[in-house]
């Protein structure tokens, strides 16, 4: 849940999450309906839908416990070197750091090279020994994390109180590196087409070739490279949306119809008990202020 998502926004979630599930097994016999309306607004839905392709795998094949070495542990679903070194770290205690991007920064300054010509891997096999000095392996991978963003914080790191100073070549440099990871945005403008009915109800379909929430129930979707008049489509309004990496401009345009194209079904605009994506509930709060 913490991949991506601030601890703030997760907090509510992981609870209710653990409450519903107290065991692997138990998780292991929900299905992806009720995980996706349980995760409903956290985004990033395809990690709700590994960790139960996860759990039904442990249960199935592992006896429910985690495999014990990386090469095992990155055939579960969605699990690679990060998540695989930081699990086998959390669980097992096993001398291992998930190189996520806090962990890269301070790397990256602490030798004060930029990131894209350090080979992490390499990096930490070479000074294991000075890294894993205790045994305490899975309070160090969370420690590094926390030490990158409370202290060697992307902008503005806390140097002078750090106890990392007298061999930060970062700190002691008059040429310091300068920060290489800027996410790239990008910008892509997106026509949505809305049947409703009287019923207050909006068709959606599951079927859009789009790149983002993909075979997920949405209005019909089309990507546009120019502008275009939408001959029988009515306009209704123009706004912002963001998902992850991606600035959408949204066109909406909508019809009262009670015939739909046969891959779309009918859904309430008011209540849901299926999992709808925050971008169609926004598109849901436009569309009701028709009626
Ligand atoms: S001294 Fe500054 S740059 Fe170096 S590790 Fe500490 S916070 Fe980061």
């Amino acid at each position: 849940m913490l991949q991506q998502t601030q601890v703030k926004t997760v907090i509510p979630y992981f609870n209710i999450f653990i409450k519903r599930f107290k065991t692997l097994k138990a998780l292991s016999k929900s299905s992806e309906k009720e995980i996706l309306k349980m995760w409903e607004g956290l985004g990033y839905y395809r990690r709700a839908k590994n960790l139960l392709a996860c759990s039904i795998e442990l249960v199935n094949n592992h006896k429910l416990r985690l495999p014990k070495t990386l090469e095992e542990i990155k055939k579960l679903p969605g699990v690679g070197d990060y998540t695989g070194n930081a699990l086998l770290a959390l669980v097992y205690n096993k001398p291992r750091i998930a190189v996520d991007g806090n962990v890269k920064r301070v790397i990256s300054r602490y030798i004060n090279i930029i990131e894209h010509k350090i080979n992490f891997n390499k990096f930490i096999e070479k000074n294991k020994k000075k890294l894993f000095t205790s045994n305490r392996n899975a309070d160090l991978v969370e420690a590094l994390m926390e030490f990158g963003a409370l202290i060697c914080r992307p902008k503005d790191p806390k140097c002078l109180i750090c106890c990392l100073n007298k061999s930060c070549k970062y700190f002691k440099s008059k040429h310091k590196i300068k920060s290489s990871r800027k996410k790239i945005i990008r910008n892509k403008d997106y026509d949505v087409f809305c049947y409703i009915n009287k019923k207050k109800q909006i068709a959606l379909t599951n079927n859009n070739q789009i790149s983002f929430l993909k075979n997920f129930y949405m209005p019909y979707i089309k990507e546009t490279i120019h502008y275009r008049k939408n001959k029988n489509w009515k306009f209704l309004k123009n706004y912002k949306n963001s998902i992850s990496n991606l600035k959408l401009n949204i066109n909406l345009y909508y019809k009262f119809s009670d015939k739909i194209p046969p891959s779309f079904r009918w859904h309430s605009l008011e209540e849901n008990k299926e999992f709808i994506p925050s971008f169609t509930k926004k598109i849901f709060r436009q569309v009701s202020t028709l009626f």
